[in-house]
């Protein structure tokens, strides 16, 4: 069984974690009308999804939306694609291109998680065009009897939208409301080069806080229920890691010194004991935009 659980009036999630990734990863469902897959994840777990949607009656979901290309996001699209020849794909114009062909999305996935990474997370095969919706900041996609808005959050990286459900003030934030590792984690921001711009970072959650959310459905199995609390929360912590990488960076430390202080301090002050994989993406992430701003 692919055990689903209903979290809230027709939203269902998969929870899954995988060998060799530190998070597990959220796949969720919304069962009204034809139905809609959120957030498909890497193709490793298409056979699960497979399985959850039948589980829904959902033989032929209207849409697949995943909140951005990423290999952990939407990896999986391209098989999903296959298996569910009548759903169309939603992304926006920056994703667009990418999911078409996945070349440089490959192999910028290589650099990430090295030549390998198919063992663990499933090939990134291409969606042909005409499978696509592209969307832009305010659409409104219409699933059954509700509505889903789409917001341009482009702070984690320019492909990425959230997707609020407006009958339940359900927010699937993907990761621009940050991360949290784990449970008893604080949430801190999500961080990856080159895509990463701190300023858009902060004014997509200033404007995700703005629709007044009920629940955060985040991509790596968490719920949160407090959504203000938590945004006020993340906001300060994307400025507070920020600010202590710069100060490094200012004072001209290597890349490799910097990430063993970033580690000792989320270890310390936010009891968040993040690997070398993470740590190091949080440094190059803030890294690049503080260069490309000309700020260190
Ligand atoms: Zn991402």
């Amino acid at each position: 069984m692919a055990q689903v659980e209903q979290l809230i009036d027709g939203i269902y999630r998969l929870e899954r974690r995988i060998d060799g990734a530190n998070a597990p990863f959220a796949v969720y469902f919304i069962k009204d009308g034809d139905g809609a897959i959120v957030e498909p994840g890497p193709a490793v777990l298409v056979p699960d999804i497979r399985e959850a949607a039948k589980e829904l009656g959902l033989s032929k979901p209207q849409y697949i939306i995943p909140t951005h290309i990423h290999l952990d996001h939407a990896g999986g699209v391209g098989r999903l694609a296959e298996i569910f020849p009548d759903t169309t794909i939603v992304v926006n114009r920056q994703g667009a291109k990418h999911i078409v062909d996945p070349s440089r999305l490959i192999e910028s996935t290589r650099m990430a998680f090295g030549d390998d990474f198919e063992s663990t997370y499933g090939p990134i095969l291409p969606v042909p065009e005409s499978r696509l919706r592209v969307v832009s900041d305010g659409d409104r996609l219409t699933v059954g009897n509700r509505e889903l808005l789409i917001i341009h959050t482009p702070g984690h990286a320019g492909h990425h939208m959230s997707i609020f459900d407006t009958k339940t003030k359900g927010l699937f934030c993907g990761e621009a409301l940050g991360l949290i590792y784990g449970p008893g984690y604080p949430p801190l921001p999500a961080v990856a080069p080159p895509g990463f711009d701190l300023e858009l970072y902060l004014k997509d959650m200033k404007n995700l806080m703005a629709l007044k959310p009920r629940l955060l459905f985040y991509s790596h199995g968490t719920i949160a229920d407090e959504p203000e609390k938590l945004i006020k929360t993340v906001m300060e912590n994307t400025r507070l890691v920020g600010a202590f990488i710069r100060r490094y960076l200012k004072a001209g430390e290597s890349e490799e010194a910097i990430i063993g202080h970033v580690g000792d301090y989320l270890r310390d002050q936010f009891n968040a004991p993040l690997d070398e994989y993470e740590l190091m993406s949080n440094v190059k992430g803030y890294t690049h935009y503080f260069r490309k701003k000309g700020l260190i």
